[in-house]
């Protein structure tokens, strides 16, 4: 294999850019050459793409965000879309494809694969971590330190004014985000989408906390379909407890930027060295990901749709932790 490509798709996430840094740098090692798609699928349609060389990725290794940008592509669900994009690559003589992004983006990997038989290999960079085949998806960590961040300093002005504050973090159908910012950030409650939890559950729990003499409370809550779900379930709260001023903070996109942590910096690295090394070494169709500290290569289509539950340890270690 003498020419790859890469490209960031689906919804950004930090560490992306070091991941594209590692890729680069990766290939041009073992003397491949490797040209950056910009806008995802969209690009690699209207044939958007350059040559990267050692310099491109000089000084991204810290910065959130993707140099090559991230785009939801509805052309690339045709079959016609998808051939324009073939033709594309293959006009460069790109061999094998790395597809940074979610789920959504190896489904379209998948498809692209089985039509076009082009080696392509996925790495995991979403900030909800809710990908089967590796512990840790990129900009997880960094999501989740800025939650934390966000709940510290919330945490103060509930503490001064003894509210209860509704904090909604985003993971509309996976509870990893919440469930860690519920247990770094010191939360009395957390909503998640795996668990059936009601308004009156929520207030049972406040109402306990308040007679244990807590001050203060806070809610960690995943999104649902839209944000402002934690609105609905403040106003509910309200009306059960009224002796309490109740507040609601979404965090929203902010999850999604910034420096991504040492540890993201690191995962990302590691998985897109990994990615050109299992392109070159014959690996096709497969997504890169680190479980118990190994690189593993997982079929895309297991990486896809088998399931990558909470652990219920976590979910035990908050109740308790939360007395
Ligand atoms: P993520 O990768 O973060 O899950 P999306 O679900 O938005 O993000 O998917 C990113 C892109 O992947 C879509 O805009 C589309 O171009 C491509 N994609 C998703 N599903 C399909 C599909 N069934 N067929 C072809 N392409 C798809």
């Amino acid at each position: 294999m003498k020419r790859i490509a890469v490209f960031t798709s689906g919804g950004d996430a930090p560490g992306m850019n070091a991941c594209i840094r590692a890729v680069v740098r990766g290939a041009i090692y073992y003397e491949v050459e490797v040209y950056g798609i910009y806008q995802g699928y969209q690009g690699m349609i209207a044939g958007d793409m350059v040559k990267m060389e050692s310099y491109s990725v000089s000084n991204i290794l810290q910065r959130g965000g993707t140099i090559l940008k991230s785009a939801r592509s509805d052309d690339f669900k045709t079959k016609a879309g998808r051939k324009l994009a073939y033709n594309n690559l293959n006009a460069k003589g790109i061999e094998g494809v790395i597809a940074i992004g979610g789920d959504g983006s190896f489904t379209g990997a998948t498809i692209f694969y089985e039509e076009y038989g082009i080696p392509i290999i996925g790495i995991p960079g979403t900030i909800d971590n809710d990908i089967y085949g590796t512990d840790k998806t990129i900009g997880f960590d960094t999501a989740v330190n800025t939650t934390l961040d966000a709940i510290d300093k919330i945490r103060d002005t509930a503490d001064s004014h003894g509210r209860i504050f509704f904090i909604e973090v985003m993971g509309r159908d996976s509870g990893y985000i919440a469930i860690q910012s519920a247990i770094g950030g010191g939360a009395e409650s957390v909503i998640l989408p795996e668990r059936d939890v009601t308004a009156e559950d929520v207030v049972s729990n406040l109402q306990d906390g308040i007679r244990r003499d807590k001050s203060f409370s806070i809610v960690v809550v995943a999104e649902k379909d839209d944000p402002g779900y934690s609105v609905e379930l403040a106003n509910a709260v309200k009306e059960a407890i009224t002796d309490k001023d109740i507040r609601v903070t979404i965090l929203g996109h902010i999850q999604r930027g910034g420096a991504p942590t040492a540890t993201d910096r690191t995962l990302a690295s590691r998985l897109g060295l990994g990615a050109v090394e299992g392109l070159l070494d014959g690996k096709k169709d497969v997504m890169v990901g680190i479980v118990n500290d190994d690189m593993i290569y997982t079929p895309l289509k297991d990486a896809i749709s088998k399931d990558k539950p909470l652990n219920p340890d976590l979910i035990r270690a908050m109740k308790i932790l939360s007395l």
